[in-house]
């Protein structure tokens, strides 16, 4: 069985002790081993990073970015093998695979522009013959620690930027689909990267707590569920380390009744059963204000369901794939059951499906739920399936308190033709990422990324002008090159210029 390896210090490293499987989700078959990294693993891969760290920052920033150029080239060059393995092991389906490649790209695009994004602020003349400027300085060895659902993407979202920044990087992707992950690490090299100046280690709970604890780590980004985004900013923060904990999502789309109800039935149909419902960014519940427009949006949704098609990653023609494992499509379809169990109405159900040729996959089909309440243990829990639930509101109002109130508050949407709702729910919604008539307003790479509430631990969203800020650390100079006619006595207050 092949096994998938660390890479420390330029090699990739096969011999581990412990591993787990790695499946291909559609035939429900174990496809690989990944090796799971213990302390030593960390221990090794800082280590390298550490020794890397004083050359590598001292590079200039140009030749940092060009380094990103030629990385940018050998993706695109690459991407029909990556893509691949991101479908193999995730599930999604080529398209798919190529929609987050191309927005993994993005990152690197954006961090190829390093030397102006590290230009500080200079003011001259603060006081008499006095200039004041800022520094952005690397924080030395910073690691980053991904989810399944992005297996390319989020980690681009990372180590580009810390890098170009001047700083040395350990990547602890998922165990879940670490091959596409562990490639895109490896082209680096190929990019001109020095050894050591990027590092991947798998691994589970072991290796990441080695990874928080360890004395020569400045800081933890990371991206995965609520309980543990909130795990690890505590334990990080706790071992003095700079993090940002990007967690889970439930996300609300505001149906008014004056919307496109075509649009609003074609997005929403991607947005929460593309990639299979596993993205942060998924709709999962559609708030329709009115019985009327929920009537006919019901109607339409579930005649446009019945023709979606489910299957492996290689087939162009297929909608979505299969959920990541066994146990998270028992998990879905518990999720299901008890939204029924606890008064909606199941108008489509996905959970006997069945795709020819991959009866042992572990496929969800799209889900439609009507009638669901908030207090509904389903609606509280994020699902991260093919599964939309349909909730029945009277006003806007009402709308937006479910949202405001809900634990989450990653991304949202309102469906209207009102210029003036849209503009209220815009600036009144307690959620990071808003979108008019968008239903996925993921930000674009020189924007930022990050939700509100509890999904976001820490200050500064991923990625874009708060990535640069995450992984410097500012310095700021005042100087003065006095001239002998303005030289000053003794002063004993505080200086004011
Ligand atoms: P997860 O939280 O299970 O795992 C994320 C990472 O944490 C993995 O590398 C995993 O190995 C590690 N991990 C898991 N359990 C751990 C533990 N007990 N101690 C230490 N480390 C542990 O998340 P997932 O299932 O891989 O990904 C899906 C989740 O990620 C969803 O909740 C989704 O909303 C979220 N997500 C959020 C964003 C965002 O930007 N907010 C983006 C993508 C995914």
């Amino acid at each position: 069985m092949q096994k998938v390896g660390h890479y420390i210090n330029g090699q990739v490293i096969t011999d581990g002790e412990r591993s787990q499987p790695v499946y291909n989700p559609a035939k429900g078959i174990i496809s690989r081993e990944v090796l799971l990294g213990n302390t030593k693993t960390i221990d090794q891969a800082v280590a390298a990073a550490k020794v890397a760290f004083p050359t590598w920052s001292k590079t200039t920033p140009i030749q940092r970015a060009r380094i990103m150029f030629k990385y940018k080239e050998l993706l695109e060059h690459h991407a029909d093998e990556i893509c691949h393995l991101i479908g193999e092991e995730h599930g999604k389906i080529v398209h798919d695979a190529r929609g987050e490649l191309q927005r993994a790209i993005e990152n690197v695009e954006f961090a190829c522009g390093i030397p102006e994004l590290l230009k500080g602020e200079h003011s001259r003349n603060v006081g008499s013959e006095i200039d004041s400027w800022s520094q952005f300085h690397p924080l030395g060895v910073v690691a980053g620690i991904t989810p399944f659902n992005f297996p390319v993407m989020v980690p681009l979202w990372m180590f580009p930027l810390a890098i170009a920044c001047g700083n040395t990087f350990v990547l602890k992707p998922s165990e879940r689909d670490p091959s596409a992950t562990l490639f895109v690490v490896e082209l680096m090299k190929k990019a001109g990267l020095p050894d050591g100046v990027l590092n991947l280690v798998n691994g589970s709970k072991e290796t990441v707590d080695a990874l928080l604890e360890h004395r020569d780590v400045e800081a933890i980004s990371f991206v995965g569920s609520t309980p543990i985004a909130e795990y690890i900013y505590s334990k990080a923060t706790a071992h003095g380390k700079r993090c940002q904990a990007l967690g889970g999502a439930k996300n609300h789309a505001i149906v008014m009744p004056d919307a496109d109800l075509d649009n609003v039935v074609n997005s929403l149909l991607g947005a929460a059963f593309g990639s299979s419902g596993e993205r942060c960014m998924a709709l999962s519940v559609a708030v329709a204000v009115g019985d009327e427009i929920a009537d006919k949006m019901i109607a339409q949704l579930s005649a446009a369901i019945e023709k979606l098609k489910v299957g492996a990653y290689h087939d162009a023609s297929n909608d979505f794939g299969p959920v990541i494992t066994a146990e998270h499509k028992d998990k879905v379809i518990a999720h299901i059951r008890s939204c029924v169990e606890q008064g909606a109405t199941l108008v489509v159900d996905g959970t006997d499906t069945k795709p020819e040729g991959y009866e042992n996959g572990f496929f969800v089909g799209a889900t439609l739920l009507d009638h669901v309440t908030k207090d509904m243990d389903s609606y509280k829990a994020e699902i991260f399936g093919p599964v939309l639930q349909v909730i029945r509101v009277s006003s806007m109002e009402e709308a937006m308190e479910l949202i405001n109130q809900h634990e989450y508050g990653n991304g949202t949407c309102i469906y209207t033709r009102d210029g003036e709702a849209a503009r209220y729910f815009s600036d009144n919604i307690k959620v990071g990422m808003v979108g008019i008539n968008i239903p996925l307003p993921v930000p674009v790479a020189y924007q930022s990324f990050g939700g509100w509430k509890r999904s976001l631990f820490g200050d500064l969203f991923m990625y874009g002008s708060d990535g640069v800020r995450f992984f410097t650390r500012r310095k700021t100079i005042t100087q003065r090159w006095p001239s002998a006619s303005v030289r000053e006595g003794v002063q004993f207050s505080m200086p004011t210029l």
